[in-house]
């Protein structure tokens, strides 16, 4: 693996601006904020993505957001927060080390996500209960040796 940039703020051979720190997790302010106040937070440990990462460990990245989500408000005086982990480029992830952003939100910031077009249309529930049932088959697939 190349030089991953988070694994070295998490090492503290980086320079960031932290926030918050533990055993599993550090935050830090994004070097190219949406708004004020933009947080990453990320595992110490390295993982790609949602995808390789433990489960248990991925929970850790929201249990700090949401520990940190009060005072992140009180100090932007942000209207709301987005929470967020892009994964893999399709999803908009630049940066191969998982990350949850903090965004702080304010009415007309002009941050948003754009819906496709298709979105208002209302699938069938057989066409819903399908895919229902092609998640399901994965997960059993997954827990069976
Ligand atoms: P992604 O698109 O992967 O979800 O987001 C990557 C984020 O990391 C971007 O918002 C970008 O501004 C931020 N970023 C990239 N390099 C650095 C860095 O060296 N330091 C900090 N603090 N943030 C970074
Ligand atoms: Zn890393």
């Amino acid at each position: 693996m190349d030089r991953c940039i988070f694994c070295e703020i998490a090492a503290g051979r980086a320079p960031a601006s932290i926030v918050y720190e533990d055993a599993d997790v550090v935050a830090f302010m994004d070097i190219r904020p949406v708004n004020p106040g933009h947080l990453l937070v990320i595992t110490r440990e390295h993982h790609r993505n949602i995808f390789d990462c433990p489960p248990v460990l991925a929970g850790k990245l929201l249990a700090a957001a949401a520990r940190l989500a009060g005072p992140l408000q009180r100090a932007t005086n942000a209207a709301g927060l987005n929470l967020l982990i892009a994964n893999e480029r399709a999803g908009g992830q630049d940066v191969f080390h998982i990350h949850l952003h903090m965004l702080p939100r304010h009415v007309g910031d002009g941050f948003g996500f754009r819906l496709p077009p298709s979105h208002p249309e209302r699938p069938p529930r057989a066409e819903l209960d399908e895919m229902a049932a092609a998640i399901r088959k994965e997960i059993t697939e997954e827990k069976s040796p």
